[in-house]
């Protein structure tokens, strides 16, 4: 994955050294799905808005139709839990559209337009207060972290697809 460190200054004295240290900006890349709930009711560039507004840049995008075996597999993470029969079958039941967003901070500030999981918690403005339809069809997907991003990316994309 690109990811780019913008050095502090040197030479300042340590209060200022720790605060610029703080403004550190990494550029990253995420996974996002925009689900079948949301491919369904044509709303692939309204969410495609939200993402570029926010300042993520679309670097791969394909729309496809998930196998129940890659859905399965997507999300083997939650296997154990009760939804997620309910949850791979959804995710077959339409085409959804997979991207790789690239920006500052890019993990957590997809999260921050996706909004919280459940569109009732999550906050207004967001991706899923607008247009998720419940806990399940929430719309879109977003990596949580950069080891999931990484391994996420290359289970939908070959590094050749990804064009910044
Ligand atoms: P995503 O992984 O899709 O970006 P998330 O990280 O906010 O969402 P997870 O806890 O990873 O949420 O759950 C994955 C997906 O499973 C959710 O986006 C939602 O579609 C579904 N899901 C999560 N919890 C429930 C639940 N309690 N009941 C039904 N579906 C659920
Ligand atoms: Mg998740």
């Amino acid at each position: 994955m690109d990811s780019m460190i913008v050095a502090p200054h040197s030479g300042m004295p340590g209060t200022q050294l720790e605060m610029n240290f703080m403004e550190t900006k990494v550029v990253e890349r995420t996974l996002s799905i925009i689900k079948p709930d949301a491919t369904r009711r044509n709303l692939t560039g309204k969410i495609n808005s939200k993402f570029e507004e926010a300042g993520l840049r679309i670097v791969a995008q394909k729309r496809i139709r998930m196998s129940a075996e890659q859905a399965g597999t997507f999300y083997e993470v939650h296997k154990e839990r009760p939804f997620y029969a309910e949850l791979v079958e959804f995710m077959v039941s339409g085409p959804v559209v997979v991207q790789v967003l690239e920006g500052e901070n890019a993990i957590a500030k997809n999260r921050e337009v996706m909004g919280a999981t459940n569109p009732e918690e999550a906050d207004p403005g967001t991706i899923r207060k607008e247009f998720a339809v419940s806990l399940t069809e929430n719309s879109v997907h977003g990596s949580d972290a950069t080891d999931t991003a990484e391994k996420e990316i290359s289970f939908f994309f070959a590094a050749l697809e990804i064009v910044v």
